[in-house]
């Protein structure tokens, strides 16, 4: 009975460990094959081991090659990076694939279903920043390097590229600012194009849009876009505003997929304001299980899981406050697993 997938389990900070119980109730109504390594990271990793992210903690991702993971705190001070940059880092996790679909009706923006699928490690995140002192001020000048490379692109372009294709879309959008930024963003849609018409051409459509023209448009009428593939940056922007189009950061799942493991999380980070309340909302991490599910194969129960959300939100009527209802996290997580054990 070798079926059991191994998985590290990090429960993370602020409202992290009440979601992970929750989806944590709902893979066990389902019967997920996963056999799950506990590991820490963030401010609990400060607190048991002086490190936001521990070396068993990296040890069992190298391992298992798979994580799902709530969100982590980066303590501010004490000059630790982000964990969560580290891990992409660590694991060159290049392509992050955040989905947005209207799972709830009625709202500002209906039936919404696009991706964005964002790169992960170069660009202007990759931390070469530096100040400039002059006469005694020691940030009278502020400077940042973004580094875009080919080889970086056509890794990001050809994922992307090959997940619309396996998952059936049918309109890519490559997003960029090549119009300022010439090299640095001009290399992303110079290389798409050349891809696009070398071996993709035909297979779905693909345009261009500028950022700022493509935030303007994602607002006035976001169901022209069907993907959007972008740089680090831009694509960590329109990411928040394409969750905004279906609910809220609550409804945002995310995945980090690399050469080297894959890490599953919901796009909104330890929401301090709320945590401890027992009003979280858990759906977004739910959703990235879904899609950890899809990625070893067992769409089966990720359709399940998604279709019982669907139906616990939607024909039970039982919400989190975000959402406009009254349930806390663990009545949400109770009505779910009857519908999935029921359904
Ligand atoms: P946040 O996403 O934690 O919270 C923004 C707002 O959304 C808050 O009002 C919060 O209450 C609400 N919110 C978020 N998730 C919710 C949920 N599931 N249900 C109901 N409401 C929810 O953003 P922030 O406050 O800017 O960041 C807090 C901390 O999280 C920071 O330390 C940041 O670095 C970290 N962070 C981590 C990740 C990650 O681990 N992937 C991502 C983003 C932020």
């Amino acid at each position: 009975m070798s079926n059991r997938i191994p998985a590290t389990l990090i429960a993370g900070d602020g409202i992290g460990p009440e979601i992970v119980e929750a989806t944590l109730a709902a893979l066990d109504a389902l019967g997920a094959p996963f056999d799950w390594e506990p590991q820490v990271a963030g401010l609990a990793g400060v607190t048991s081991s002086g490190d936001p992210l521990p070396k068993a903690t990296l040890d069992s991702i190298r391992r298992t090659r798979l994580a799902l993971k709530g969100p982590l705190e980066t303590p501010s001070g004490g000059g630790y990076r982000s964990s969560n940059v580290r891990l992409r880092e660590e694991f060159k996790l290049f392509a992050n694939l955040r989905p947005a679909l209207t799972i709830v009706p009625g709202g500002r923006f209906d039936k919404i279903d696009l991706v964005v699928v964002r790169e992960n490690l170069e660009g202007l995140y990759i931390g070469h920043e530096h100040y400039v002192q002059i006469d005694d001020d020691p940030h009278a000048v502020a400077m940042a390097t973004g580094i875009n490379t080919r080889a970086g692109c056509r890794r990001i372009l050809e994922f992307a590229f090959e997940h619309a294709i396996a998952t059936g879309r049918k309109k890519v959008t490559i997003v960029h600012k090549a119009n300022i930024m010439k090299a640095l963003t001009g290399i992303f849609k110079e290389t798409a194009e050349q891809m696009y018409e070398q071996k993709y051409k035909g297979r779905f459509a693909m345009d261009t849009v500028i950022v700022d023209a493509c935030a303007m448009k994602l607002v006035l009428n976001p169901w022209q876009f069907d993907m959007l593939v972008t740089t680090n940056l831009f694509g960590d922007i329109l990411s928040d505003l394409v969750a905004g189009l279906v609910g809220g950061l609550g409804m945002a799942p995310g995945a980090n997929i690399g050469a080297d493991a894959a890490i599953f999380e919901a796009v909104h980070g330890s929401a301090p304001d709320i945590a401890g309340q027992g009003k979280a909302n858990p759906i977004a991490l739910m959703l990235a299980a879904a899609m950890m599910l899809d990625h070893v194969k067992r769409k089966d129960l990720a359709d399940r899981l998604r279709r019982a959300i669907d139906a616990t939100l939607n024909i039970d009527m039982v919400r989190t406050g975000d959402l406009g209802g009254k349930a806390s996290t663990s009545e949400f997580t109770r009505a779910l697993v009857s519908r999935i054990r029921n359904g």
